[in-house]
C-alpha cells in the first residue's frame, strides 16, 4: 500500500481511530470545567486543547470577579488550577487541534486532530472560545510582530516609556488601557462612538487615569511607519459633515474590538447565529446534532465570562452524560 498516497493515509487512521466516551474540544474554563463533570462521571474524557491551552484569561494579568479567590488571581494561575483539577480526577490532556469533523453518525461522531489522527467520539464537547478580531485595514497585516497586537497583557512590555493607542470600548479595551498606562508614557483609546460598552466600574477607573486620552468618535483609517508602526491617521466623524483627518504619533497599535466565536469547523452540524455563535436548545447544551454539546464563549454572545463559561461547561457534561446513559444505559 503506497502511504503516500492521502488518502490511503486517511483510510487507514479511519480503520484505527481511537474510540472516546466524550470528547472535549477547548481548553478555556468552560472545556476545563466539562472535563472535570465528565472525568467525575467515569465519562474517561479526552481533550485537546488547541492552540491556545488554557484559553483567552491566559492573555490576562489579575481576574478579580471568578468566585472563591477572595484577593483576586492572575488569569494563568487560574487556569493551571482549572487543569490541575480536571487532571486530578483522570482527564486525558493532549496538545492538538481539532481541523475538520463529521458528526453524521450518532455515537461515532468522527474528529480529525492535526489533519492527521481520528477520534471516534460518542459525545463531544464544543468548548472552542472565540479568537480576537481585527479591523480588517491592510495595515493591520503589514505591522503585524511590528506594532500591532491583540493582546496588551503579552505584548505590553515592550512598549514601555513609549505611547501606543487601542482600539475599543469594551471591558477588554479599557482593562489593556490601563494595563498599558502603568508601562506606558501615553495611551489613546481609539473609541469609534461616545461612549463605552466597558462595565462602570472599569469606565469610572479608567477616566482618572491621567495618562490616558480618549478618542471619542473616533475610527483608524491607516497605519505609517517605516517597517515599524511610527503612527495612526484617523477619522473623527466618519461619514458626517465634521468629518475630518487626525494622525497621532505612537509606537503600539493594540486591538480590542472584540472575539469571533470558534464555530466555522463544526458547520453544518451545528446551527449559528449571524456572527457565528452555536445556537443551544433551551437551557440545554444540545446542538441541532445529537451527541454534540456546546458550552462557553462560542455559544453566548451575552455573557461570555469565564464563571458563565464554566458554568456551562457543566451543563455540557451533565447533558453529555445524560444522553449516553439515555442511549447506551
Ligand atoms: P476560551 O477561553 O476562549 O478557550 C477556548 C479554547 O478552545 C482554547 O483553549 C483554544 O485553544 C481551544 N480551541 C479553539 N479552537 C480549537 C480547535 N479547533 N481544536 C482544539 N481546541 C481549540 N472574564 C471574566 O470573567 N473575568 C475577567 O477578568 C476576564 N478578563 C478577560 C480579559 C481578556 C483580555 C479577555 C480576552 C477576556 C476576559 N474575560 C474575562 C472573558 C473570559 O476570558 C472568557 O469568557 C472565557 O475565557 C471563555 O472561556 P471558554 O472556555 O469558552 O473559551
Ligand atoms: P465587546 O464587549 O464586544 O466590546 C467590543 C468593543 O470594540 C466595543 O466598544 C465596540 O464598539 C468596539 N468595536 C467593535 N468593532 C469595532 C470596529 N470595527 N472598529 C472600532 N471599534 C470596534 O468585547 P470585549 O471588550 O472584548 O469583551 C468581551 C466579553 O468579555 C464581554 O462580555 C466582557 O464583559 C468580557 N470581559 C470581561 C472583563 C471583566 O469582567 N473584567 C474583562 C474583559 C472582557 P461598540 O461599543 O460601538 O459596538
Amino acid at each position: 500500500m503506497n502511504l503516500e498516497n492521502k488518502e490511503e493515509k486517511h483510510k487507514i487512521s479511519e480503520e484505527n481511530a481511537e474510540k472516546v466516551k466524550c470528547l472535549i474540544i477547548g481548553s478555556g474554563p468552560a472545556g476545563y470545567t466539562a472535563a472535570i463533570y465528565a472525568a467525575r462521571a467515569n465519562l474517561n474524557p479526552v481533550m485537546y486543547e488547541g492552540l491556545q491551552p488554557g484559553g483567552q484569561l491566559t492573555t490576562t494579568t489579575e481576574v478579580e470577579n471568578f468566585p472563591g479567590y477572595p484577593e483576586g488571581v492572575t488569569g494563568p494561575v487560574l487556569m493551571e488550577d482549572l487543569k490541575a483539577q480536571a487532571k486530578r480526577f483522570g482527564t486525558d490532556i493532549r496538545f492538538g487541534l481539532a481541523t475538520s469533523v463529521d458528526f453524521s453518525t450518532p455515537l461515532k461522531h468522527k474528529i480529525t486532530i492535526d489533519d492527521s489522527k481520528i477520534i471516534e467520539a460518542q459525545t463531544v464537547i464544543i468548548a472552542t472560545g472565540a479568537t480576537a478580531k481585527y479591523l480588517g485595514i491592510d495595515d493591520e497585516k503589514k505591522y503585524a510582530g511590528s506594532g500591532v497586537s491583540a493582546c496588551a497583557t503579552c505584548d505590553g512590555f515592550f512598549y514601555r516609556g513609549k505611547d501606543v493607542a487601542v482600539v475599543g470600548g469594551g471591558d477588554t479595551a479599557v482593562e489593556e488601557a490601563i494595563y498599558l498606562a502603568g508601562l506606558c508614557n501615553k495611551v489613546y483609546m481609539i473609541v469609534r462612538r461616545d461612549v463605552f460598552r466597558a462595565s462602570k466600574v472599569l469606565q469610572d477607573r479608567v477616566r482618572k487615569i491621567p495618562n490616558i486620552e480618549i478618542l471619542w468618535k473616533h475610527q483608524t483609517k491607516a497605519l505609517f511607519g517605516d517597517g515599524v508602526v511610527e503612527g495612526a491617521i484617523l477619522w473623527y466623524q466618519k461619514g458626517t459633515p465634521e468629518e475630518k483627518e487626525v494622525q497621532i504619533k505612537i509606537d503600539g497599535f493594540f486591538l480590542a474590538i472584540g472575539h469571533k466565536p470558534n464555530s466555522d469547523i463544526f458547520i453544518p452540524y451545528v446551527e449559528t447565529d449571524e456572527v457565528g455563535y452555536i445556537k443551544t436548545k433551551g437551557v440545554s447544551t444540545k446542538t441541532k446534532t445529537e451527541g454534540i454539546f456546546a458550552c462557553g464563549d462560542v455559544m453566548d454572545p451575552n455573557y461570555r465570562q469565564a464563571v458563565t463559561a464554566a458554568g456551562s461547561g457543566c451543563r455540557a457534561a451533565m447533558d453529555a452524560e445524560r444522553y449516553l446513559s439515555e442511549k447506551i444505559g
